[in-house]
């Protein structure tokens, strides 16, 4: 069996969730115009490190999504997450913060690492290479609004970034944040993973391994009213026995448990 961060992360959130993802099959419809932006996004960077015209790319890239059917949150269009995207790109040069050397090799990189036997864990990082001259791990996030900052230091608690320090054994670690908003804005945030922390998600990664493997798939979703976690999870239908909602949001891939990999890909 091969595990990804998003797997563990799935399970981590709510054990039904993770049984409806990767044993029943049940896939979120990829419509979501944020998280198609993003990837389109990701590939136009790529090309700015290989000095191609990023601008274009993105176009391109964003033109083909267009006829998705794709589901705008609040104020979104086609035509201003495009512009935002260019804005963006513009700024990410003008302040020339990042450098990727040999891009082709040091982005969208698969890292592998045997667990026991029969199983493996695999991550794909965004990029490997300097931000503000520190040699680092590099993760690219579009959003609309920004991320957080206060109280300082929370960025190390981010669990991705530690699962991605404990797969490369990189210490330096960092995300740069594209925020889409009227006046668009670049966050580089930059942390240090300590070796407790990895030592911990490995053992973490090893007990959730053992939960599913022993078939544990109750739900628990972490409810706390008013802010009820299954009210924004794709799966709800499935769990409240509504098809009009499981046709809305999600469609199915029988065997999809051997694709589970594949989710790394989905920025
Ligand atoms: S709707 Fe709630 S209980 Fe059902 S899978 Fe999602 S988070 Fe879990």
């Amino acid at each position: 069996m091969t595990y990804s961060y998003t797997q563990l992360s799935q399970y981590l959130t709510c054990p039904r969730r993770y049984r409806h993802r990767y044993l029943d099959g049940w896939q979120e419809k990829d419509s979501r115009a944020s998280m198609l932006f993003g990837r389109a996004f990701e590939k136009a960077l790529a090309s700015y490190f290989r000095r191609e015209d990023s601008a274009a790319v993105l176009f391109q890239e964003w033109q083909s999504c267009q006829k998705q059917g794709l589901r705008y949150s609040s104020g979104d269009t086609w035509d201003r997450m495009l512009h935002q995207g260019i804005q963006l790109l513009d700024r990410f040069c003008q302040e020339d913060r990042v450098r990727i050397p040999h891009p082709r090799r040091n982005l969208q990189i698969k890292v592998s690492r045997k667990l026991s036997r029969n199983n493996d864990f695999v991550a794909y990082v965004d990029a490997i290479g300097r931000l503000d001259g520190t040699r680092c791990l590099l993760e690219w996030k579009t959003t609309s609004s920004r991320y957080p900052e206060e109280p300082a230091g929370l960025l190390a608690l981010d669990p991705q970034l530690v699962c991605y320090s404990w797969m490369s054994g990189i210490t330096e670690v960092a995300q740069v944040v594209f925020v889409r908003k009227r006046l668009v804005e670049i966050q580089y945030l930059r942390t240090t993973i300590t070796d407790e922390q990895r030592h911990e998600f490995g053992q973490l990664v090893e007990d959730t391994i053992g939960r599913i493997e022993s078939a544990q798939f109750l739900p628990h979703s972490g409810i706390r009213f008013p802010q009820n976690p299954c009210s924004t999870c794709p799966y709800v239908g499935l769990c409240l026995g509504k098809p009009e909602l499981v046709d809305r949001n999600l469609i199915r891939r029988p065997g999809a448990e051997n694709l589970a990999w594949l989710d790394e890909l989905n920025y």
